[in-house]
Parts: structure tokens; sequence; C-alpha cells
């Protein structure tokens, strides 16, 4: 195996990190000096050693970015097209940094560098260059009174930026999850903290610094590294005014709870279980093709992974062997194998989550395609396809954030449509059909935040992105997401 780089440009890259957290424009150890190790999930072996950020940080982070908002300082008074190009050059930055930010996604997290390379780094780039714009689009409206004098009263709306902000986001798209959290808290005005996943801090210690490049004031952006109980400190500290999330549905309800003292405004994106339902009348290579990527894709590790497919009954068996035919071809390897298609797992954990999943499926009857680890060494697992489902097996309903897909066979259209819906989330959903006026009925019907129709993982900038039910509060993304970054304040003026 050949790597696409060799150690002397991996230590370059990595080396040239700050291994320090970013609060008030400063890169600065924790306070308790504490540091913890990331890992690279292809080899086991330690990346780098990060600033262990804790309550104490949290509360200076809070600070810094609570004195960046006040009224006068150099955001709040900066004119809001410098605010935009501020915001378009660190999507500059992004893409000038291409291949480092691709290198260390797939170092940090596993992914290959070719997916890291064409998707996480250039679609963060798009979302900065895309939010830029709204910077100098943020407008009020002029509002006719209802039950009184129209000449006697002047009423109008200005839309203000929320506040402080914790963005807490997870390890399956470190930079891009950052990129969707940062770029519409900047273009809104806002300040914020981030914390990242521990699993994979390095792209957005890189982000921070090219932020800072770009021209952006002191405490705007604040970036705590740090466990569960650093976001968990930010999502109970008085002085944020709103909390984003985006991980599990379990740690979701921990930031509701924790979000009551000062009742500040929360949004989240949490897990999926995403039904793919494929009618007979579909393109079938298309079918295969897409349900495939739409499992496999990250090695499975996407909130919106199509996890429950579904296919009518007299083409089942041609897709569900054509998607296990389309797993045994997949690469399984180190991300900076140019050959390797689909990277480790992120961490040693998740790899027992997923090969628990995967045991309990075969203990609750099912038919396992695929499943083994693969190498001794990483936390590779084989791209699996569970055949002989049942609706009520635990892999079936729960999110198991990995490449598993669960099979089953449908007779109508009518009876796909409760089975699809029958879960607590409602993230992702898809179709695969040619008949449009069949599409769009079944698109109406399932209750998820984005339906796919004959495609998958279409994600951009302006699309609103988030979750029905269990799968989270509000939008990411398109003009939607400004809802959960300003206040909307009513101003009336008596003219008489
Ligand atoms: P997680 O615990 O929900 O982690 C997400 C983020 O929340 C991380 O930054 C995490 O910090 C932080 N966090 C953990 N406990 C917290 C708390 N009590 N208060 C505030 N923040 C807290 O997710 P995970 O453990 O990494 O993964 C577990 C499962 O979550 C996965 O198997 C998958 O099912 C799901 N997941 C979903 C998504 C999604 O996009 N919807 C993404 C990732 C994972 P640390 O990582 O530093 O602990
Ligand atoms: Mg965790």
């Amino acid at each position: 195996m050949t790597l696409a780089f060799d150690e002397p440009r991996i230590q370059e890259v990595v080396g040239s990190l700050s291994r320090k957290m970013l609060i008030n424009g400063e890169w600065v150890d924790s306070a308790s000096g504490r540091t913890f190790d990331t890992v690279n999930p292809a080899t086991e072996d330690v990346l780098a050693s990060v600033a262990h950020g804790e309550a104490a940080d949290v509360d200076a982070a809070v600070r810094a970015a609570r004195a960046a908002f006040e009224d006068g300082s150099p955001w709040r008074k900066m004119p809001h097209g410098q605010r935009g190009k501020i915001i378009h050059k660190l999507g500059d930055l992004i893409l000038e940094h291409l291949d480092d930010f691709a290198l260390l996604e797939s170092l940090d997290n596993g992914k290959p560098y070719s997916v890291a390379k064409a998707a996480d780094v250039p679609l963060a780039a798009d979302l900065f260059h895309y939010m830029s714009g709204w910077a100098t689009k943020i407008e009020g409206n002029t509002v006719p009174v209802s039950a009184w004098d129209p000449d006697q009263y002047l009423a109008f709306t200005l839309r203000e930026p929320v506040g402080v902000c914790a963005q807490i986001i997870p390890w399956n798209f470190p930079l891009l999850m950052a990129a969707w959290k940062i770029g519409p808290v900047l273009a809104a005005g806002c300040t914020t903290i981030l914390k990242p996943a521990e699993q994979t801090p390095l792209s957005a210690l890189l982000l921070g610094e090219l932020a800072m490049q770009a021209g952006l004031p002191p405490g705007v952006l604040n970036i705590v590294t740090g466990f569960g109980e650093a976001g968990a400190a930010l999502a109970a500290h008085r002085d944020v005014d709103k909390v984003a999330f985006t991980g599990s549905t379990e740690v979701g309800r921990e930031i509701v709870k924790a979000a009551a003292g000062n009742l500040k405004k929360v949004t989240l994106e949490l897990g999926g279980k995403s039904p793919n339902v494929v009618y007979a009348d579909a393109d079938i290579d298309k079918a295969i093709a897409g349900s495939a990527h739409a499992i496999f894709f990250n090695q499975g590790e996407c909130c919106v992974a199509g996890s429950r497919l579904y296919v009518e009954e007299s083409v089942y068996d041609q897709v569900v062997e054509g998607v296990a035919e389309q797993a045994s071809q997949i690469k399984v390897g180190n991300g900076l194998d140019p050959d390797t298609n689909m990277g480790p797992l992120v961490s040693a954990e998740q790899f027992e989550r997923v090969t628990g999943y995967i045991n309990s499926g075969r203990d609750e009857g099912a038919n396992i395609i695929g499943g083994d680890r693969v190498g001794d060494r990483g936390y590779f697992v084989a791209p699996t396809v569970l055949t002989g489902t049942r609706e009520d097996m635990k892999a079936v309903r729960e999110e198991i954030f990995g490449p598993v897909v669960a099979a089953a066979p449908f007779n109508a259209e009518r009876d796909i449509l409760p089975t699809a819906n029958n879960s607590n989330f409602g993230l992702g959903a898809g179709v695969f059909t040619r008949d449009v006026s069949k599409a769009y009925r079944t698109a109406r019907r399932l209750r998820a935040g984005t339906v796919w129709v004959n495609t998958w993982n279409v994600f951009d900038a302006s699309l609103p992105f988030g979750g029905y039910k269990e799968s989270g509060w509000g939008r990411e993304m398109g003009h939607a997401v400004f809802t959960n970054y300003l206040e909307t304040k009513t101003v009336i003026t008596d003219l008489s």
C-alpha cells in the first residue's frame, strides 16, 4: 500500500497546527494545563495532543464572546458589507488550504482523503461563500397596523443577532459541521464558542487560524477543544443566548435540559434512521448505485444514512443482490491510500457500537452479508447488508451510524408509507421511481426534513436541512437558518 502522503508531509501539516484553544483571538492552553490525544483511526497512533478545555475555559471563552458582542465592539460596529467580505475571505482561505484540510480530515476522522477533498472541504468553502452574501441581506419589514389609524402609527421590524452562541459539533464531517454552524452565526452578526468533537479537533484549529487571517475581530469565534463536559458547560452557561447542537439524540435531550436554566434558544440536528423506498418501476441500476451510496458514503457515519432499504417485492432480490455486490467491491482501507473507497470508523467506541448492532441483528435472526472486521489494526468494518429483517429488530429501529443497511421487501405503495414513517426519527428519506406522480406523492407523505428522489446525499448551502420528530429542532443552511440566529424586534412610533 502506497499512501498519497509521506510521513514528513503529514508531520508538516499536523505539526504546524496550534494545539491550543482559540479564546479572544489568542491561542491559549487550558486553565488546568491538561491535554488529550487525538488518534488516527486507521492506525490507532496518536496524531496530536490538544488542549483539554473544561468549565473554566468555557467561562473564559464565553466572556470573550460576550465582550465581542457588546454594543460598540469592532464586530458590532463593522459595516455589514465588511462582515460579508471577511466571511467570503474565509471561504477563499479554505480553498487555498484544500489539501491540508483534506489531509487533516482523513487523518483525524479516517475518511478517504479523496472524499474530503471532493466533498467536505469544497462544501465548507461554498457554505462560507453562500453565507457571506446574507450579511448584507438581513432585513426587517415595514408593517401596516391592523386595529389602529394607519396615519398615526409607523411600525417596522428589525432583525437583530441573537447574541452569544454555543455550537457543539460531532466528528463525522468535522470541518463541514463547523462551517454549517459558524457561517450563519457570522452572517447574522452573532459571536460564538465552537466545541469540536473530542475525536476530531484538528481541522477546527486550522479553521480558527484562517478565521483570524481573514480579519475576524478577537472573541467573535472562540474554539474550545474538549470532551462532553465542555459541551455540557456551554449548554448550561447562563451568559450564552443560544446553543446549536449536532450529535446524538441522547445528548440532544441533555442539551435541552441544560439550556432550561436561562431558557437559551436551542436548535438540534440529531440522529436518523432514514428510509429508502425503491419501487419496481425505478431505473434499477440507478437505484442500486444510489442505495449503496445512501448507506456506505462516509463509512455510513452520516446522520442521513439510508439505513432502512425497502424494495418492492418483484425487484427485491435484484436490488439487494446489487447493493451487496457493490458493498463487496468497496475497498476498505487507510484513507490516505488512493485506492480506498471507505475508511475506518472514527474510534474504538464507534467500532464496538457498530459491530454490536451487527451482532444484535444476527442474534435476532437477520442474515448478515459482510459485517466482518477488516485487518487487525484500525477500526475497519466491512460494508454490511442485513436481510430477513423485521421492524422490531434493534438494528432496524435504532441508529447504527455505520455502514450497515437493513433491507426488507414491500408489496404496494399504500403499505410502504406507514412502514417507512414507523420511526421516532425523521431526518432524511429517499424514493427511487421513474413515475413522477408516485415520486411526488411519496415525497409528500414521508415524514422527513429532506427527501431525495432518484439520488441521495445531495446537500447545498442554499437548501434547508434538519429533522422532523426526534431528529431535531430547526433548520441549518439556506435562509431558513437565520430563524435560529436572529431576533425580531418590533418598533412602533406614534406620529401624531
Ligand atoms: P455525541 O456524544 O452526541 O457527541 C456530539 C457532540 O456533543 C460532541 O462534541 C460531544 O463531545 C458533545 N457532547 C457529549 N456529551 C455532551 C453533553 N452532555 N452536553 C453537551 N455536549 C456533549 O455523539 P457521539 O458519542 O460522538 O456519537 C454517538 C452516536 O451519536 C453515534 O453513534 C451516532 O448514532 C450519533 N451521532 C449523530 C450525529 C449526527 O450528525 N446526527 C453525529 C455524530 C454522532 P465529545 O465528542 O467531546 O464527547
Ligand atoms: Mg461522545
